[in-house]
């Protein structure tokens, strides 16, 4: 493992990438930022009162009612600007990332990227938020649709993605004509104040009205503030499916909308034919890649009988290999987990797997003593998809199952209960196009001889069953961000009604 920096140097480049970006931090109690990198505090923050709270979703909801009628147009310039001044600060930002997050250098500079790239998607947007005209059955009449903004937006999101699932739903929530209130997790406080400080900018710059958006600093509590509130009209929650459960039936309770987007249990399905170099690449960027921390990190590897025994042994040969350790050491590629319940939960897992008839074929470890979480990330060869490999366990273990029909291996992937990413390598084209078909992969995301994570910002991004069903990002997702209206317009003298009944 790579020797890693001191708390305090970490505070000082902390300090240094929020003073460029143009955050003072104040201090206080209540919530710490902290980095997994040492596994100790950085700064002690104030954390948002319930007053606060509920003060800031009222400004927000004030500065909605003059947005909406802002033309969308002008809208997107608001959004350009900010995609212009995460431009200018990609490297701070991405330094911030790696701090409170632990993602490697290059992986926080890609989240980084993800967020211009939807700021670039949501300028173009902001000319074709279009609606459609309806060929109407009666004559004289103009039946049309069309979209308006929704009200205030209430973001929740998690710590793996800390900037880009705010920006994913920021950047579209704005050109949408909404204003945006956002509870960040609780473990990634300063990506949250840098992030929102450029947004801040950006309104500054452009003369929008500043309550377009607002940072709530907290845990749970203050994100149940923002979900039980009549005036947040979208709950927009990002996590895990425990919180989900949660926070669904709640904003459904009073009515709101909600989009969520939890939990995975991704796998893909080798074939006989696949290009197993081509394979080897994709697994091992997608299962141990952000050390597992993603939402679309692979989880299950079905692989057919013929090809197992092989492709384990090279998949054993990359992890034993690893560079594990200090995530802004060029030469790193697994950073540290999140927290110490984090590496429990994996050793807890790796325990459980073993119960259930696995064999722990690499990795598995913890390293290091005390300080940050890092482990050594696990290839686990299992009889059958037992309980724990039905779970979510968000650290980097990849659980391997054989198949012998392509029938089976379908059959194995789709039974979980989550729905997010999926993928398979082959090289017969009848095999991958049942898998992209209706009784194939149950997923939100489904792809061909690439891995199941780093999907692009263009396509629509979520996932069926236990992970949510929400859709966020590219393609037309932006419609969850505005309400619908149909237009009736009858341009004769006469009055149409139905069945020509007649009340005169
Ligand atoms: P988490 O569920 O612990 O927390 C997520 C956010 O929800 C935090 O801001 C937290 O404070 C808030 N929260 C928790 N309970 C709440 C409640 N009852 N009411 C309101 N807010 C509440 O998740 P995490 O550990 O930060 O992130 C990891 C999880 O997120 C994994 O399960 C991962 O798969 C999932 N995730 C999903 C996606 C996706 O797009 N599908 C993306 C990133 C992460």
């Amino acid at each position: 493992m790579s020797s890693l920096p001191t708390t305090q140097q970490l505070r000082e480049r902390a300090r240094a990438s929020l003073d460029r970006i143009g955050v003072a931090v104040v201090e206080g109690s209540g919530l710490s930022a902290r980095s997994p990198i040492t596994g100790e505090d950085l700064f002690g923050l104030r954390a948002t009162t319930d007053d606060e709270a509920r003060q800031a979703i009222a400004e927000a909801d004030q500065a909605f009612r003059a947005w909406r009628t802002t033309p969308a147009p002008v809208r997107g310039e608001l959004v350009r600007t900010l995609g212009d001044l995460l431009r200018a600060h990609k490297s701070d930002l991405a330094d911030l990332i790696t701090i409170e997050a632990g993602k490697i250098r290059s992986e926080a500079l890609g989240e980084v990227q993800e967020m211009i790239d939807i700021c670039d998607f949501a300028v173009g947007l902001s000319r074709q938020l279009y609606g459609r005209t309806i060929a109407s059955e009666r004559p004289g009449h103009r039946l049309a649709e069309t979209w308006h903004p929704l009200g205030v937006v209430g973001v929740i999101s998690a710590f793996n993605f800390p900037a880009a699932v705010w920006s994913w739903n920021t950047a579209i929530a704005l050109v949408c004509g909404d204003a945006v209130v956002w509870k960040p997790s609780e473990l990634t406080p300063l990506v949250s104040l840098a992030s929102s400080r450029l947004l801040d900018r950006a309104l500054e710059r452009t003369g929008a009205p500043r309550a377009l958006h607002r940072l709530l600093l907290g845990d749970r509590a203050v994100g149940e503030t923002l979900v039980d509130d009549p005036r947040v009209a979208l709950v927009s929650a990002t996590g895990s499916t425990r919180m989900g459960r949660e926070v669904g039936p709640r904003v459904a309770a009073r009515f709101g909308r909600v989009l969520l987007e939890l939990g995975g249990n991704n796998a893909t399905v080798v074939a006989p034919s696949a290009d197993l170099d081509l394979a080897v690449q994709g697994i091992v960027f997608a299962a141990a890649g952000t050390a597992g921390q993603r939402c679309t990190t692979l989880r299950r590897l079905i692989v057919h009988r013929d090809v197992a025994d092989q492709l384990v042994e090279r998949l054993a040969a990359v992890y034993g290999r690893l560079p594990i350790g200090d995530p802004f050491d060029e030469a790193t590629l697994v950073g540290p987990l999140i927290t110490d319940a984090a590496a429990d939960a994996m050793a807890a897992a790796l325990d459980r797997a073993q119960a259930e008839g696995g064999k722990i074929i690499s990795g598995g470890r913890r390293l290091g003593a005390g300080g940050g979480a890092y482990v050594e990330p696990a290839v686990v060869r299992m009889p059958k998809q037992t309980g724990i490999v039905r779970e979510e366990t968000f650290a980097p273990i990849l659980y391997v199952l054989t198949y012998d029909s392509f029938e089976e291996a379908v059959a194995l992937h789709n039974d979980v209960p989550q729905g997010l990413s999926s993928s398979i390598f082959t090289r017969d084209q009848q095999e991958a196009e049942r898998f992209l078909a209706a009784d194939g992969s149950d997923c939100g995301i489904a792809n061909v001889n690439i891995g199941t994570s780093g999907a692009e910002i263009g396509g629509a991004f979520g996932g069926e069953k236990e992970t949510g069903g929400g859709r966020e990002s590219g393609s037309d997702s932006w419609r969850a961000y505005m309400r619908r209206a149909t237009n009736t317009v009858n341009y004769t003298s006469t009055l149409a009604l139905a069945q020509n009944v007649s009340f005169l």
